[in-house]
């Protein structure tokens, strides 16, 4: 292999590494051989060799390790990992034709997310480390999907901490405004370029499939987003109550429902949750089916008091609103907040509401969202699905 330069880890680092956890903070490298970003060797304080890693030098996270072994990080590398990561997906069953490729450490490709909608590839590059490798990836990714087209998905805001720039663009051939994809039996509009995330929140596609086979008569999706979770619960239910801040996404949950045939049972209401929950309470409107799916409200340890309050605010407020018998979908895609945390929050709404509320699925990210053991934050997406009675 070409010899790369050499990070030295602390003792303290040494042991951290052992623990199998794919990064390494800054505060654990004793010394270097470079301050550039890219492939580096990793090795321990008495230099032995430990793994390869990209380094990142402006990063709290200093090191992220990609290969335990003193093999070549090259095009050929690239190639084999992403088509290997590929290939676990193809054996999952998936049925959509938009899922994740890539997910990160999870797959042990750190800081690259890599999803496919329909024939347009969408890639997020979230490490200077990584950004050093970025023509090797979009080979292997042109040679394993041969796409008609890859968005290079780079503004989001992780960016910053590693001084790379902010950039929405085409990568390869050409990504359209909009592309439409097929999950189940429906259909949705993805728009890569200003969507949130790579363009839709795809971890959630399994338990869309759920509320759609649970829902029955009046149902509410509250934080709709674009409507997916809306539109698979219209199959079963009668009305379907659309609660959402954004007018943009409320303007695509209409043309999704219309798309699938819906428009008749889906109603959008713009508004903000919080208020939204409140007065229906104040009013005395009762739902059979509830699904809450909000964005993070803990988005490191010291939110987590406040957010903890914003989840069982709206969780108590659906106890309430459901009717015997009703069904609460409730979901945090917080890393920080633990699924026994989130059970817990559940009891504590449940015990103000005087709620007999019943766990019947305890579920996570769709499986192209796979949760590495020793890569904690890889494991963040809860959907509880619950009988209330
Ligand atoms: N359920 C969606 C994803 C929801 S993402 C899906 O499966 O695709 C969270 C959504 O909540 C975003 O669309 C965001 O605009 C909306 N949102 C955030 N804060 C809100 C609030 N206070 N009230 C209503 N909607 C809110």
């Amino acid at each position: 292999m070409v010899a790369q330069p050499k990070i030295f880890l602390t003792r303290k680092g040494l042991h951290w590494f052992g623990s199998g956890h794919p990064w390494i903070f800054s505060s654990d490298i004793d010394k270097k051989e470079t301050d550039a970003p890219g492939v580096v060797a990793v090795v321990g304080p008495d230099t032995q060799f430990l793994a390869q890693a990209l380094y990142s030098p402006h990063s709290k996270i200093g090191l992220r390790i990609l290969s335990y072994k003193p093999e070549a990080v090259d095009a050929v590398w690239w190639k084999n990992k992403i088509a290997r990561s590929i290939q676990k997906r193809q054996r999952l069953s998936i049925a959509s034709n938009a899922k994740r490729f890539v997910f990160g450490e999870a797959d042990g490709l750190p800081s690259l997310i890599v999803d496919g909608y329909a024939g347009i590839v969408v890639v997020q590059i979230l490490s200077a480390g990584l950004e050093t490798c970025k023509s090797f990836i979009l080979d292997a990714l042109q040679e394993a999907l041969s796409p008609s087209g890859i968005l290079e998905k780079n503004d989001v805001a992780v960016r910053d901490l590693e001084k790379l720039p902010r950039i929405n663009a085409v990568a390869q051939g050409e990504v359209p405004a909009t592309v439409v994809i097929r999950e189940g039996t429906l259909e949705f509009v993805v728009d890569p370029w200003k969507g949130q995330k790579t363009g839709a929140f795809l971890d959630q596609r399994d338990n869309r499939f759920l509320a759609g086979q649970l829902a029955t008569g009046m149902a509410l999706d509250v934080f709709s987003y674009n409507g997916w979770f809306a539109c698979h619960m219209a199959e079963k239910s009668d009305t379907v109550i659309c609660v959402e801040s954004s007018e943009e996404a409320a303007e695509s949950i209409r043309n999704n429902a219309r798309r699938n045939g819906a428009q008749h049972k889906i109603k959008v209401i713009v508004a903000n949750a919080f208020d939204f929950l409140k007065a229906q309470e104040e009013d005395r409107q009762h739902f059979d089916t509830i699904n809450l799916d909000p964005p993070a409200f803990i988005k490191s340890a010291k939110e987590k008091e406040g957010g903890y309050r914003g989840y069982k605010e709206i969780n108590l407020r659906a106890m309430k609103l459901l009717n015997p018998a009703g069904i609460l979908s409730s979901a945090s895609c917080s890393q920080a907040f633990t699924s026994p945390e989130f059970e817990m929050m559940l009891a504590d709404a449940a015990i103000d509401t005087h709620t007999a509320l019943q766990i019947l699925y305890r579920r996570g990210a769709a499986p192209d969202h796979p949760s590495l053991v020793t890569f904690p934050e890889s494991n963040y997406l809860k959907c509880f699905f619950c009988h209330v009675s």
